[in-house]
């Protein structure tokens, strides 16, 4: 089946993307999600985090301490490759399982780091970035969770930066402040109809 690798910097406009893409008809297999609940309470990753971290690094309900691992990930990069580790071999066999039984159109994943993953990048038929300015990631990210503007450049610091990220799309989805949800929703439909062509 004919795969996308959908990718943008936090806040650029992902998740909305792909839920029309999902209503288009495609199979949209979101990375994010899939980390979110192999780290949920009694989620799979959740005794290797223990194992590795300690019980600080589970919070009371069971879950991954979302805080405390941010946190520690950002002042020791040797943590950060320590989770990755239990991570992503996970997460690699839910896409894999998901991919498996697609009956989508096409399939469409959601990869934040894509561009920062050779491995992703080989994986997929199409690199597809949605694209804003950094100060829009800004002020959407701010608007929906009230995260303080410190903290969310400092994810986009350890992001690809947007050049980067341009650099390696085949499709650009403008999703600047000045496009309104209507005209983001056009550019999807037409990058829906090349790829279901595409596909063929
Ligand atoms: P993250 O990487 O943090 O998961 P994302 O790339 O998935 O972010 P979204 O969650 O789709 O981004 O969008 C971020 C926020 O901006 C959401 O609240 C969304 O509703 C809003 N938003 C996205 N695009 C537009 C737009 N064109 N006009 C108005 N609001 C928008």
């Amino acid at each position: 089946m004919f795969k996308i690798g959908l990718t943008g910097g936090i806040g650029s406009g992902k998740t909305q993307v792909a839920n029309q893409l999902a209503t288009l008809g495609a199979t949209v297999i979101d990375t994010d999600e899939i980390a979110h609940a192999l780290t949920a309470p009694g989620g799979q990753a959740i005794e290797a985090i223990r194992q590795a971290f300690g019980e600080q690094a589970i919070a009371a309900d069971g879950a991954m301490d979302r805080d405390f691992m941010r946190a520690l990930v950002f002042e020791q990069p040797q943590a950060r490759r320590e989770l990755e580790a239990i991570l992503h071999p996970l997460i690699g066999q839910v896409v894999q399982q998901a991919s498996a039984v697609a009956s989508g159109q096409y399939v469409v994943f959601v990869v934040p780091l894509l561009v920062e993953s050779g491995r992703w990048r080989e994986r997929v038929d199409r690199i597809c970035v949605v694209d804003c300015e950094p100060e829009t990631q800004v002020q959407r990210v701010m608007q929906r969770s009230g995260l303080s503007r410190e903290r969310i450049e400092q994810i986009m610091g350890v992001q690809a930066s947007r050049a980067k990220r341009l650099a390696c799309a085949d499709d650009v989805i403008d999703n600047g402040a000045d496009v309104s949800c209507e005209a983001l929703s056009e550019q999807v439909l037409g990058l829906h109809r090349q790829w279901c062509n595409l596909d063929k």
